[in-house]
This record gives structure tokens, sequence and C-alpha cells, in this order.
């Protein structure tokens, strides 16, 4: 499974070198765009269609692009990589990166191979050091297999360290059923719930007034405050949950299918990654009819579609067990994800 480690870098004069290997970067980024685009363009008017450059061909036209920009080659390489990758995955070219003004991009730079040397917790690029924070505490695991420096909407400058470690094997066999929801978080298949923190309403009306006053520093610091926030709660919990239970069920609720303020601000989707790479077996069920099966009975006789959103506890018409709804449908994604009669591929396991 690969995990990445993240690191503040303690430098106080990093930022200038950085920023310049950021900016180098997004000139090959922007390279490989119009490249793109070029092509696109050639297409739609008509020329043959052939195969998008890969990214070892778009290494080729970047030859030298290295020694001119100062930055290493192989840094160029992983940009290209991350590039033919977010372009096929969008079918089309992806937006530019910019260097300048109120929105220009975030930095970036990927590393791997001999372009970095990391040694004693210390990062070497380009002949640089870059010394970093907490790698005492929390050294890093195994060799590293790649990484980026990246930079945060504060201004801060970070190391991604991305490392292959071994899934833990389970010291017991519990397993919970969880239901992501949209009043708590979640309500577990052992009739527990989670109340979601609901940090950004907390700050809702201090971020407004900082946004009208034009404050835009002192705005981006508490937003940054909001999410540290947010994942503190998330992990404390995510932690404790694959602490006491070997499998992990969750349903496939897609929380862009559903996105309003509450869901963003549960953070469901990053509650499920650390679940997921916490977990020692984390599996994902199709949530279709969770809500409406009972989970005594199997009868489906539970609130149905719109109205039926409003309902938060009921009877079953066939046994009579009484149910609330959200943990009714935490105890039928843990069932699903037993179940032996499901074939393996209806539920995701995440590796
Ligand atoms: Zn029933």
């Amino acid at each position: 499974m690969l995990l990445t480690y993240k690191y503040r870098i303690k430098n106080r004069n990093a930022k200038s070198a950085l920023r310049r290997h950021a900016f180098a970067v997004n000139q090959v980024w922007n390279y490989c765009c119009a490249q793109q685009r070029d092509t696109e363009l050639r297409y739609r008017a008509g020329a043959p269609k052939r195969k998008w450059a890969s990214h070892y061909d778009l290494q080729r036209l970047c030859k030298g692009a290295g020694a001119m920009f100062g930055i290493h080659q192989q840094t160029i390489g992983g940009v290209c990589r991350t590039f033919a990758q977010a372009r096929d995955k969008a079918k089309h070219a992806p937006a530019f990166r910019k260097s300048y003004g109120v929105r220009r991009s975030l930095g970036w730079i990927p590393f791997e191979g001999q372009s970095r040397q990391i040694k004693d917790g210390v990062v070497t690029y380009l002949g640089k050091h870059y010394y970093l924070w907490g790698i005492k505490r929390r050294p890093i695991p195994a060799t590293v297999k790649g990484g980026a420096f990246v930079e945060d909407a504060l201004g801060r400058w970070y190391v991604c360290l991305t490392v292959e470690v071994e899934r833990k094997p389970a010291t017991n066999d519990k397993a919970i059923g969880i239901d992501l929801g949209l009043k708590s978080l979640a309500a577990l298949s052992d009739g527990r719930k989670i109340e979601a923190p609901g940090i950004y309403r907390r700050y809702e009306q201090q971020l407004a007034a900082l946004q009208r006053a034009g404050k835009r520093r002192h705005a981006k610091r508490l937003h940054a405050k909001i999410k540290a926030c947010r994942a503190d709660f998330l992990h404390k919990v995510s932690t404790e949950l694959t602490g006491q239970n070997a499998i992990i069920a969750v349903g496939n609720v897609n929380a862009s299918a559903l996105a309003s303020k509450s869901v963003l601000d549960a953070g469901w989707s990053s509650f499920r990654k650390m679940l997921a790479y916490k977990a020692n077996d984390y599996r994902e069920v199709d949530e279709k009819f969770t809500t409406q099966d009972c989970s005594a009975c199997g009868a489906r006789c539970g609130p149905k579609g719109q109205k039926g959103l409003g309902i938060r506890e009921w009877e079953c018409a066939s046994c009579g067990a009484n149910h609330d709804r959200d943990v009714n449908a935490a105890r039928n994604i843990l069932a699903l994800a037993l179940s032996a009669e499901r074939p393996a591929e209806e539920y995701r396991r995440v590796a």
C-alpha cells in the first residue's frame, strides 16, 4: 500500500529557490499543455488522428530544458508523467499553470530517483539541503519511491514522500458497518453515532467578516485552521474505529452527487480515504436499498425516495423491529460486506 508522508520544510531561506524551481516546472507543464492543445486543434481541423504524445515523447521534446531552467531532468520526467496521466484521465489538455498573480498555481516540484537524496531526515535537491520538521517523531518508515515539494495557500513549503508500507495484520476479527450521513458524520452498526463537529459552521461568520474586510491573508489562515481541525477530528475517529475493528464496511455514497455544505464540512471523502488506508480490511459495498431494507428480517419496507428522507425512525411492517434509519443502514452495509453470497467484485478492496 502506498502512503504519502508530508513534512514541513524548516529552512527559512528555502522559499526563493523553490519558487524558482516551481516556475521552471510550470514552464514545462505549460509547454506540454500547448503541445496537447495544438494536437487537438489539428485533429479538429481534420488531420489524421494518431496516438497522443506519451510521457516518453513529451520527455524527449523537453530534452535540454533541465539545463536551461536549472532543474533536474528527472523532475521534468515527473512533470511529463503527471501531465500525461492528468490528460488521459480528463481526455483533454489540463489547465495551464500560472506562475504569477493572485490566482497563481500553488508550487509543485516532483522529484524521483537520483534527483534527490534523503539521509538523516534531510532532503538534498540540486545541492541544497532541506531540513524537515517532525522527522524524528515521525520517521520515514521505508524506502522512498518518489515525492514532491509542494506549497500550500499560505506559501508554506512541504516535502511529500511516497513510501510503500505493509498493511498491518489484523489483531482481532471484529467488523463494523458505517453509514455516512448528513445529520451526523456516521452511524455505526453497533448503534453508536458520530456527530460531525461542524467546524466550518463555527468559523463561518468570522470568515465572512474577514473576507468582507478584504483581509485575504488572515482569511486564508483561518481556512487552513479549519482544514487542520477537520483533519485532526477525522484522524482521531478513523484511528479509533480501525483500531477496534479489523473489517471496516462502508457504503459507496458519492459525495459529489450529494454535495451540500454539510457534506463538504463533514469531509466524507477524506474520512473514507483514512479508513481505507488505516483498516486491516476495508470494504465498500453498493449502498442501494440499505436504508429501505430491514436489517432484522430483510423485508424492503423502510422509508423510500424523496418523501422518506425526513424519516429518522421507522418500524418494520413485517417483523415489528424498531429502526433508527442510519443505524439500520449501517447494519445492512455490514451484512452485505460480510455475506458470502456476494461475489468479490461487488465490493472494492482497496489495495
Ligand atoms: Zn423486519
